[in-house]
């Protein structure tokens, strides 16, 4: 992990983001501590992708910062860049920040269809659903332990790892609906549009977490980002 001092990257050439506002977390920000380590298990765990390319993967941080921002490139190195409020959403927890990373690296690991096929960057759909469908599940066991929501466990049947990854959808598309002055997601009001063509750029929040949903259910992609 390389720290990072620079100001927040507005440029619209990144496509790769957490989300299309950046604003600034209102809510508790995990320890330093906690934030470094949680850091350091997704280096541990998906630098073999990157090292099966002959490229280092590298995470940039700048704990400091209260911008809920992130962002996935693929320059010398494969690298994930971190703002500290990305460790404080709303409601937020160790699972929250770590959907958040997994959203960054499923950019860079997640597979077709890229945004660009000169960098192989995943589409934004495409980062959420890897986030959920491989990511999340190989970290959770990783992070300190959770208690679920009651709804969470019931939707799941008593399965802890599926209501924790529920409750940190519900959570984290919140945000993103709260970043840009929308009605929270629900899981039972899916995003009923259906694409012509794919989009490349962040999916409505509702969207985004059919999407998530649809990943843990191994379910295919919703088609209000997804053109099979
Ligand atoms: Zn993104």
């Amino acid at each position: 992990m390389k720290r990072l001092f620079l100001l927040l990257i507005l440029s619209t050439q990144i496509h790769a983001r957490v989300d299309e506002m950046p604003v600034r977390a209102q809510g508790e920000k995990l320890p330093r501590k906690t934030f470094e380590k949680i850091i350091n298990l997704f280096e541990t765990t998906f630098s073999p992708l990157s090292r099966a390319n002959n490229r280092e993967l590298v995470f940039m941080t700048d704990y400091e910062s209260d911008w809920i921002q992130a962002f996935a490139r693929r320059w010398e190195e494969d690298q994930v860049i971190v703002y500290g409020g990305a460790a404080a959403v709303t409601n937020g927890s160790e699972d929250t920040f770590a959907l958040i990373l997994c959203h960054e690296t499923g950019h860079l690991f997640g597979g077709r269809p890229w945004g660009e096929d000169f960098n192989k960057l995943s589409v934004e759909g495409q980062a959420d659903y890897w986030a959920a469908s491989e990511c999340f599940r190989k970290i959770l066991p990783g992070l300190s332990v959770r208690q679920a929501s009651a709804s969470s466990m019931t939707l799941c049947k008593s399965e802890s790892m599926c209501a924790r990854s529920v409750d940190a959808f519900l959570a984290l598309t919140a945000q993103f609906a709260d970043n840009r002055s929308l009605p929270h997601p629900k899981l039972e009001t899916p995003d009923e549009t259906v694409v012509s063509t794919l989009q490349f750029t962040h999916p409505s929040p509702q969207c985004r977490l059919d999407t998530m949903m649809a990943g843990l259910r191994n379910l295919p992609r919703p088609l209000c980002w997804f053109l099979p």
